[in-house]
């Protein structure tokens, strides 16, 4: 682990409007305004808990997401963050991200989520097109999202990311290539573009591999909208600084950062997770038992779940999520981590084995733009 006093805060609101069709994250349909209120009580206690734990750490990015926060209402919102600045300390120039789906983003509400400190918002948008939305089972139209991004510059949002995804079935070049070039009228000052992943358990799943009503993306179109996509943004001034993330010169995420640079994060809410004092762990994704562990005013931390990783299970993260990064990793840093030589962990053949896939040049390790179309293949060698 990287040492400093500096920690990103992660907070999970796990609401909202409905169940996406591609969904696996851990999110539950629900605009009660009882049960957010409810729930916003127990994070503010959790935060209390855990700012007694940690009083010598600088929060220097906070980042609320989910599900959809901005289900919330502005004045859950702004009570979280009291909270938070009372329980941590905060620094003055910190990131502090909310998710928000164009369907709740008004612009009052949007102005006062400002109003709270919040200097960054995330739009998941995934596509400017109905046909694509609709099948995605998203809960606004391409007007909503234009709306929203409006609204969040209105508001005085200077930092704004665009969430896309691409492979959706049916979603052709054109479509995507459209979204790509709406972005980037935009202008956002920062975009993610996700490939999507059919999991188990989700309405896409189902249609795809039970129903037989509709196929997933290939491989072959799914790295063409990708590359595509790369080569849009980068001509349009975007720096694509992580396999899935591109932002104007100095609007790099420090929060996700701290997840590829072996960085300590502290997960609060529902089925939140830490990596923090050398340890990782996961707060309860069951509700009853995370509010029955906060009425109690205990952690609601999954015990099962604590993992005190191998010194090599460490060694595989850090070279996991570096890969992920343009800059890629620099193997003197692992070395300075971890006391031991990188090539005695893992087998130099690696990187003649990866040619053309891994770029070496004696200090950094990277991968190439051909290597991220195997990505996940090259990056499981080194776990
Ligand atoms: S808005 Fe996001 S978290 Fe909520 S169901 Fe859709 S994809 Fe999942």
């Amino acid at each position: 682990m990287t040492t400093t006093n500096r920690i990103g805060l992660y907070l999970h609101i796990p609401f909202c409007l409905r169940k996406c069709r591609y969904c696996d994250f851990l999110s539950f349909p629900c605009s009660d305004e009882n049960i957010l209120s409810e729930y916003t009580q127990a994070l503010i206690r959790e935060i209390s808990i855990k700012g007694s734990e940690w009083p010598y750490k600088v929060v220097d990015s906070i980042y609320i997401g989910g599900g959809t926060p901005s289900i919330l209402s502005a004045e859950n919102v702004a009570a979280i963050m009291d909270s938070v600045r009372e329980h941590f300390t905060v620094d003055e120039f910190a990131e502090i991200t909310i998710e928000c789906n164009p369907a709740t983003a008004n612009e009052e509400k949007l102005r006062r989520f400002r109003e709270t400190g919040i200097n960054r918002i995330s739009i998941g948008v995934q596509s400017w097109d109905n046909s694509v939305l609709k099948l995605m089972g998203r809960a606004h139209d391409k007007n909503d999202a234009f709306t929203a991004v409006r609204n969040a510059k209105k508001a005085g949002f200077e930092n704004i990311n665009i969430d896309l995804m691409f492979g959706i079935p049916g979603q052709t070049m054109k479509m995507w290539r459209d979204s790509i070039r709406q972005c980037i009228f935009l202008r956002p000052q920062h975009i993610s573009l996700y490939s999507l992943q059919v999991e188990e358990g989700t309405a896409f799943y189902k249609m795809i591999y039970e129903d037989n009503i509709m196929t997933e993306t290939s491989d072959f179109v799914d790295r063409r909208m990708y590359h595509d996509a790369s080569l849009m943004l980068e001509d349009a001034g975007y720096n694509l600084y992580e396999i899935s993330n591109a932002a104007l010169p100095g609007y790099e995420s420090r929060h996700n950062d701290k997840y590829w640079s072996y960085q300590e994060y502290l997960g609060l809410g529902l089925g939140a997770s830490s990596f923090i004092g050398g340890v990782r762990y996961k707060n309860c994704s069951d509700m009853i038992s995370y509010l029955d562990h906060i009425k109690a005013s205990e952690a609601p931390v999954d015990i099962e779940d604590i993992e005190k990783y191998s010194k090599r299970d460490e060694m595989g993260v850090f070279v996991f999520t570096g890969l992920r990064k343009k800059e890629g990793i620099n193997i003197r840093e692992f070395e300075n981590i971890f006391g031991v030589e990188f090539f005695k962990v893992y087998d130099p053949s690696l990187i003649n084995i990866y040619f053309g896939y891994l770029d070496f040049d004696g200090t950094i390790l990277k991968l190439t733009d051909k290597g991220k179309d195997i990505s996940s293949r090259v990056m499981a060698e080194f776990v």
